[in-house]
């Protein structure tokens, strides 16, 4: 079957210009949950094999960004997907709010010192990128600083992929109306609510200047070396069969496997 990849088919091409409202957030490119519920477990299977080689390899660090609006799904990704992953050898960091000592300097300071190890997978949830968007929204910093942080944040990447760092950047596309009815279960239910904040809907209420500077991260930001990728996320067992396919073919791209046995130990030794 010449299926095409989702990684060829969701990958935003460096030079284009990202209109989300042409994007189908509901959009399965062919997939059914029924199917998805046999792809996702062999998908996380291959995963964790990769991760394993990669780990044992020590050779390649992997950078795994995750953007998106409140409620889109970035926790359920890294609960969903990356569990595939040894939590030996995956950092996941969180962006909130920089505290003072952040503010107190650039900001990619805080960023650079979570950017991953060889043989790291490294999972930002939110990263730089909140610095050309929450900043951007809110005005947090005048337009003429923030606008050039798009050319900086390239020249950033490149510099961590030409030191041999794999970057991937998953955006997840939820609409407006999904993100209402996530809302509403959050609120609903005892078991999210600690997650629901009042400024979520001042968020919401923002939702259009939201779309146009995540549409100019995307723009600017998808390059060869460190490309986006927009994932249809309105039906999480979706987004979660495309970040592990994607994922999948990018770690195997590079071929991670186990190293030699130590040349000191004898091919013909008896442990007793
Ligand atoms: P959450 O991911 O829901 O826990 O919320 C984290 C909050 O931190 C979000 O509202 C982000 O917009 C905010 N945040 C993350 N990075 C920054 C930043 N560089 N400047 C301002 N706010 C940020
Ligand atoms: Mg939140």
């Amino acid at each position: 079957m010449s299926e095409r990849r989702l990684r060829d088919l969701l990958r935003v091409d460096p030079g284009s210009k990202v209109r989300l409202a042409r994007i189908d957030p509901s959009d399965t490119h062919g997939h059914s949950r029924a199917s998805a519920q046999k792809e996702l477990p062999a998908g996380l299977v291959r995963l964790q094999g990769l991760q394993d080689r990669l780990w044992a390899e020590a050779k390649h660090p992997v950078l795994v960004v995750l953007q998106g609006i409140d409620a889109a799904g970035k926790d359920g990704t890294v609960h969903h997907v990356m569990s595939a992953f040894s939590p030996q050898g995956c950092p996941v960091t969180d962006f909130k709010v920089p505290s003072p000592l952040e503010m107190s300097h650039d900001y990619l300071w805080r960023v650079h010192q979570h950017a991953p190890a060889k043989g790291e997978i490294a999972i930002f949830n939110r990263s730089h990128y909140e610095d050309v968007l929450v900043v951007r929204v809110h005005d947090l910093v005048p337009k003429s600083v923030w606008r050039q942080r798009y050319a900086q944040i390239n020249d950033w990447e490149r510099m961590l992929v030409d030191e041999g760092t794999t970057i991937v950047k998953f955006f997840l596309l939820i609409d407006r109306d999904e993100q209402k009815r996530r809302f509403q279960e959050r609120y609903a239910n005892p078991a999210k609510r600690w997650k629901f904040k009042m400024g979520d809907l001042t968020e919401r209420a923002r939702w259009d200047d939201y779309m146009k500077a995540f549409e100019d991260a995307l723009s600017r930001c998808s390059t060869a070396a460190a490309p986006w990728y927009v994932i249809p996320a309105n039906k999480n067992w979706f987004r979660n069969l495309a970040v592990a396919e994607i994922l999948g073919d990018v770690l195997e791209g590079l071929r991670p496997d186990y190293p030699a046995m130590d040349p000191t130990v004898p091919a013909d030794l008896v442990i007793e």
